[in-house]
């Protein structure tokens, strides 16, 4: 065979290799997916074509090791302390690993070691600390769908959780679209899917594109087989996993695709899980799932929530500068996990959203339990995660002595709220006294800064275990007894410069000048003899260090067992601890949102079952903060009154304020239903289903589209889901084609929006020609940000107004960018020229002057008015 063969181990002969390199195959044969970490001693090594993929990967040396008749075998190592350092790192990358232990000590085995994978990580997977993101889940997804989701509603199942936290929500709905707008909100780490051929693990890259062309191609897909995703098998997981007789409570049991997801999805943790959840079972790491619809919240795409700038930046993907950068105030990791799902998953129910309200007024009216509340909350750990790593008995000694101190605090936490009158405040009032017995129970059994290691001892107080007690006072009587034999030999032997000494290799010595080594008693055994010095022992010495040695192994394997036992009970409350730490999570985002509404001055939204949004002296909260203070210039907005108008049609120049005004009304509109207050003096808003932008272009490029056409697809979109409870925030649509086509376009648009759709629109244009709809349509009204002009430049005063821009200013701004004096004067001509020759201007203005005659003669039948099909309006008369 040739050389490049033997370094694959999934085709090399095991005759030629030594024992333990034929069961690293083997086990590499098992996980043919996965990189395999393979422990020996103090590292975990990677062989054949694993090793290359990690030097490459983590830029670390390849080197090699005798692998038997087959020679020198590639292999390349990190130490194990390092691990978590290194997993996470190729974890980011998108493998899976495989990690084999060593499941006793190397020189108690008989023969080889014995080694076995105890754990798979795959990025949607993951519960080790350093692979998390402390303030972000962590989603695992899986997908079923009955048919290509490009066909249209083609309907398909959904199942997410994060074994870091506990949650699993299912969900089942239909089109392509809303599957995507999910997996934005979520951005799963990993997506499960089943396929024909699907392997055995995770997949890097998967190599049958096929069978993903019809789903979104920025995730990592990990394709399964078939079996655990078919209904009645995945019926029987979930049944089996929770212990249930049917599925009816957990609202999913008729809808078989949301069930065949969930299915799949629990298989793949049992796989990959297996040793956390030997003991126990998965539901000491999930929850049942629970079912939600996709009606339930606002529904806001991918494009939307980008614009809209809510966790990161458009430009830099930048956390500063967001809107969550303004909100997350929250003290704990936990909060801030709840406030982003708040964010991007905005309610559409008006009571939660009131209850969410209810609260943070509560803390408002209340300064000092704001303050005892925020520092007792900042004196608590991730109790949410905690959780789990107790509940997968993977918790070290830190983390639950963390969890201890958190769980004690709880009746304090009770006490603060023991007068509040908000339901959410008040599910604080009630702590379950197992857990706060737990929390004292740690609290005296572990020390307070236990070493991350469980086996060399350090973790159980005195007075928990008579028999620790007794060994360790054992210990401590032999090691004084030590420390006093050099006071006693000194003065047996008389030898002033006697000392007691320790080393690794000899243990307890007896150490004299050579000058002196004559003088030693007969009880002294010589052991060594270095330049100056001869050490002896004595076997009354060698007697107390043995014991000493034995009393220390037995020490610290009590102390282990009594963690392992404490862990254990935690363990056994992983659920409690859960809730209990989703209703602080919640009351801590609520906190968040109170402090900012103190110090941004926000004011309480009123939610009403109509298409009002009514806002007055909004601001852009992200924009007010990077402002110095009181500069950002507060504009309001009416729109969906019964009689008032639902489209606006926003002109001003350039840089004057519109893509602001029209984000800051989106922003209000998702802070008031995600149960926040809102930077404005007073608001009245509707609850809307879906919000749409379609603002700016900025990297449109990547896509490889033509810009336009990205322009067009999102408009698209936006005509054909829009109803009339949307808010649409449409900004230059028209702008990436020629001027006239341009204009036809954005004209179509808005007449559609107001006529056929009737969702309330904010429609910001550079072209003028279009404040002519509003002497056209009854529920069309202009508006303008104005500007100051001044002789030879313009001023922006971010002010919006009632009635249309008549021109443009472009020519003004340019003069401000500094374009040469010779182009803005000869572009000023041109425009001269254009505009006095432009058919459209001059048809658009005739048509709204012949409108306004024509309203003016007939006096309003209001039916036709209301709603006027786009055909009966009259078109440009002379286009072209
Ligand atoms: P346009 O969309 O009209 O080109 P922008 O909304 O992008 O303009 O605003 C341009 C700049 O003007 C913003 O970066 C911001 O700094 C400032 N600005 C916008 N609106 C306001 C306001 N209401 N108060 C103060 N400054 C504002």
């Amino acid at each position: 065979s040739s050389a490049a063969e033997t370094w694959d181990a999934l085709t090399v002969d095991p005759a030629l290799l030594t024992p333990m390199m034929q069961h690293y195959v083997e086990l590499k044969r098992q996980y043919p997916q996965a990189i395999l970490l393979y422990r020996l001693g103090d590292f975990y090594e990677m062989f054949f074509q694993d090793a290359y993929i990690v030097s490459r990967e983590l830029e670390l040396v390849l080197t090699g090791r005798e692998g038997g008749a087959i020679g020198r075998i590639p292999m390349c190592g990190v130490p194990h302390h390092a691990f978590e350092r290194y997993a996470a790192q190729l974890v980011a990358k998108g493998y899976a690993l495989a990690v084999c232990e060593q499941m006793e000590p190397a020189d108690q085995a008989k023969g080889l070691v014995r080694r076995e994978v105890t754990r798979v990580i795959t990025p949607g997977t993951v519960l080790e600390e350093e692979l998390l993101k402390a303030r972000q889940n962590n989603y695992l997804a899986a997908i079923v769908r009955l048919k290509d989701l490009r066909q249209p509603d083609s309907p398909w199942g959904l199942a997410y959780a994060d074994i870091s936290t506990g949650e699993f929500w299912v969900c089942q709905s239909a089109g392509a679209e809303k599957l995507e707008q999910e997996l934005a909100r979520l951005q799963p780490a990993e997506v499960l899917l089943p396929v024909e051929d699907g392997l055995g693990l995770n997949l890097v890259r998967p190599r049958d594109p096929q069978a993903l062309l019809d789903l979104p191609g920025q995730y990592g897909y990990t394709l399964r087989p078939p079996e655990p995703f078919e209904l009645s098998v995945a019926r029987a997981n979930l049944l089996q996993t929770y212990r249930l007789g049917s599925l009816e409570g957990l609202g999913c049991a008729g809808l078989p695709l949301a069930i065949r997801a969930a299915g799949g999805l629990l298989q793949y943790l049992e796989e990959t899980q297996k040793n956390l959840i030997q003991e126990k079972g998965l539901h000491c790491l999930l929850q049942p799932p629970r079912t939600y619809q996709l009606t339930d919240y606002l529904m806001l795409d991918p494009q939307t929530r980008r614009n809209l700038e809510l966790t990161q930046t458009i430009r830099e993907g930048a956390f500063a500068g967001s809107l969550l950068w303004v909100l997350d105030q929250s003290r704990t990791a936990m909060g801030g996990r709840a406030l982003r799902r708040w964010l991007l998953q905005p309610l559409r129910d008006p009571e939660p959203i009131q209850a969410r309200q209810d609260t943070i007024q509560e803390l408002l009216d209340h300064p000092s339990l704001r303050t005892r509340l925020g520092s007792l909350l900042d004196s608590l750990y991730d109790l949410e995660r905690l959780a789990n790593r107790v509940g997968s008995g993977t918790a070290n000694p830190r983390e639950l002595v963390a969890l201890g101190s958190s769980l004690s605090k709880l009746p304090d936490l009770a006490d603060l709220v023991a007068d509040a009158q908000a339901p959410l405040l008040q599910s604080l009032q009630r702590v379950d006294p197992a857990l706060s017995d737990l929390g004292r129970l740690i609290e005296r059994t572990l020390l307070p800064s236990p070493p991350p290691l469980l086996t060399e001892g350090g973790l159980i107080q005195a007075g928990v275990d008579s028999e620790l007690d007794r060994l360790r006072q054992q210990v401590e009587q032999d090691r004084q007894w030590i420390a006093n034999l050099e006071k006693i030999e000194r003065e047996r032997t008389g030898i002033p410069t006697l000392k007691v000494g320790f080393n690794k290799a000899f243990g307890y010595y007896l150490s004299i000048s050579r000058a002196k080594a004559h003088q030693v008693p007969d009880n002294y055994i010589r052991k060594q003899t270095l330049t100056n010095e001869e050490r002896f022992i004595t076997p009354e010495l060698k007697e107390k260090e043995a014991r000493i040695l034995t009393a220390q192994t037995e020490i610290n394997q009590r102390e282990y067992e009594l963690f392992l036992q404490l862990r254990l009970q935690a363990g056994s409350q992983a659920e409690p601890i859960r809730q209990v730490a989703q209703t602080i999570a919640t009351i801590d985002a609520l906190l968040g949102l109170a402090e900012v509404a103190v110090q941004q001055g926000y004011s309480r939204p009123k939610i009403t079952r109509d298409r009002r949004l009514w806002i007055e002296q909004g601001r852009h909260p992200v924009v007010e903060k990077s402002l110095p203070s009181g500069l950002f210039v507060a504009n309001s907005v009416r729109l969906g009154s019964p009689e008032g108008p639902d489209l606006m049609v926003l002109t001003g120049p350039n840089m004057s304020g519109k893509s602001t005004y029209l984000r800051q009304i989106g922003l209000i509109q998702i802070l008031a239903q995600m149960g926040s207050f809102v930077p404005a003096e007073r608001a009245e808003l509707g609850l809307c289903d879906r919000i749409f932008t379609r603002i700016g272009a900025v990297d449109d490029l990547a896509t490889g589209q033509s810009t336009f056409m990205v322009e067009m697809n999102e408009t698209a979109n936006i005509l054909n889901h829009a109803t009339e409870h949307s808010l649409v925030l449409l900004d230059e649509i028209g702008r990436g084609t020629a001027t006239f086509d341009g204009l036809s376009i954005a004209w179509a648009v808005a007449e559609y929006l107001a006529t056929q759709v009737r969702a309330r629109t904010l429609f910001a244009t550079h072209y003028h020609e279009m404040n002519q709809l509003e002497t056209l349509l009854p529920n069309v009204a202009n508006f303008q940000v104005v500007v100051k002009e001044l002789e030879d430049r313009i001023i922006f005063l971010h002010q919006v107004q009632a009635g249309g821009a008549d021109r443009s200013y472009g020519i003004e701004v340019g003069r401000m960018a500094g374009l040469p004096k010779p182009v803005i004067k000869r572009a000023k001509q041109v425009l001269e020229l254009v505009e006095k020759h432009s058919r459209i201007g001059l048809g658009l203005r005739n048509q709204g002057r012949n409108q306004e005659r024509a309203q003016g003669a007939k006096k309003n039948p209001p039916e036709q008015e209301q709603n006027p099909s786009t055909e009966q309006l009259p078109i440009f008369p002379d286009i072209g």
